[in-house]
């Protein structure tokens, strides 16, 4: 197992039909831990293939330093690395059975030459191989699929087949690249979870990669949210829901997504904040008056995920807060519904329990939770 240590990465492409340069990986400073699970999640096009691509060494860098444990590996050769890389397509051999597919790298890594094949060393290995795949598929549950070859197996088994053969190369990195994007939904829910299993169990330092926020949240333990081939937050799924960065971090993790007023402007009251929308204001806590004393006057952004506009602390205590809000539209979800309201003349989004007796096109009170209101510059 190592670190992963991402020194000032760059990586710039030249577009081959208008020639102009493409900055697909800016200034990328980034430590993944040694055994930790990191999640590289952002918008298609903002730089997460060609980051693994990279540290896998199928593209060279720019500029910048790539290390994997103490070793600076920018020189170093793809097969050198002693990485696994998973693809979203699989890449399996199609005219190899799973169990070949899985044999195939050890043995051009393991096996001495040809002309030994009848020497016991050569036996040796053969075997040792051998307990490697037959260990993994056991964990994967596919040994019954062994002499298969992929194009008799489903989505999900190829799947398998494809972490089975990245895990009998033991590996100090596991650098997985969107593998459950082709999975349908279901499918996708179940590896997530076993993906999570498989690294509790073998603890190898894994760098995942999808644009799906929800497996970022769900998965990592760390989560580096890029966008445009910048990083833009670096830290825990709780630190970064909790504490977004920036509006592009704010607005890119959580569902349905967090509202923003544009305009609005921050007012001290006494020592107490309160944020001014234009239709409607929000009181906050005074523990909050020393950040936002440098906005004061200013135009700010403001921002509240619907989950924290809601009715809950209505029915709880006395809250403070309290808005009048017109339902427009209501999306049943189940335990939960989405309520399209207006308040104050904007259009914001409010999720509450499925027991809020709500009605389109009438009047409802709702509660902004102060604790979760958030402030962004304006550009
Ligand atoms: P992601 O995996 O996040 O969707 P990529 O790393 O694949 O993004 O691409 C980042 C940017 O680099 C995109 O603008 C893409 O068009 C560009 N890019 C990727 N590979 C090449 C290449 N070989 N030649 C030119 N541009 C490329
Ligand atoms: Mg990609």
């Amino acid at each position: 197992m190592a670190k992963v240590i991402l020194r000032n990465l760059n990586k710039t492409f030249v577009d081959q039909q208008s020639k102009k340069e493409v900055n697909a990986v800016k200034d990328l400073d980034l430590e993944i831990h040694d055994g930790e699970f990191m999640v590289l999640v952002g918008p298609s096009g903002c730089g997460k293939t060609t980051t693994m691509r990279m540290v896998a060494g199928l593209e060279e860098v720019t500029s910048g330093e790539i290390l994997i444990g103490e070793r600076v590996v920018n020189d170093v050769p793809p097969r050198d690395r002693n990485i696994a890389m998973v693809f979203q397509n699989y890449a399996l051999y199609p005219h190899m059975s799973v169990y070949e597919n899985m044999a195939f790298g050890l043995r051009l890594r393991m096996l001495p030459p040809i002309w030994q094949k009848f020497t016991p060393k050569y036996k040796e290995v053969e075997a040792d191989i051998d307990a490697k795949i037959q260990a993994a598929a056991r964990k994967l549950d596919i040994t019954q699929y062994l002499d298969r070859k992929p194009k008799a197996l489903s989505g999900g088994q190829r799947q398998r087949v494809a972490l089975g053969r990245a895990i009998v190369r033991d590996p100090e990195v596991f650098l997985m690249d969107e593998p459950l994007s082709n999975l349908d939904a279901k499918l996708r829910v179940q590896t997530r979870f076993e993906l999570i299993n498989l690294h509790r169990e073998l603890k190898v330092t894994t760098i995942y990669v999808t644009h799906d926020q929800v497996e970022a949240m769900t998965m990592g333990q760390r989560i580096a949210v890029m966008n445009n081939g910048l990083l833009q937050q670096c830290d825990t799924p709780q630190n970064i829901y909790r504490h977004p960065a920036n509006m592009f971090v704010a607005g890119f993790i959580g569902m349905p997504p967090m509202n923003f007023v544009k305009g609005a402007t921050v007012k001290m009251e006494g020592g107490t904040p309160v944020i001014d929308c234009g239709g409607f204001s929000v009181t906050l806590g005074t523990d909050r008056a020393a950040v936002l004393a440098p906005y004061v006057g200013k135009e700010v952004v403001f921002g509240v995920r619907p989950e924290h506009l809601n009715d809950k602390a209505l029915v709880s205590g006395t809250p403070s807060n309290v808005v009048r809000a017109q339902v427009e539209v209501i999306e049943q979800m189940g335990a939960t519904s989405n309520l399209y309201i207006s308040l104050g003349g904007h259009a914001l989004v409010s999720v509450v329990d499925a027991s809020t007796v709500a009605k389109e096109n009438a009047p409802l009170d709702i509660v902004i939770d102060a604790d979760h209101c958030h402030v962004f510059d304006k550009d």
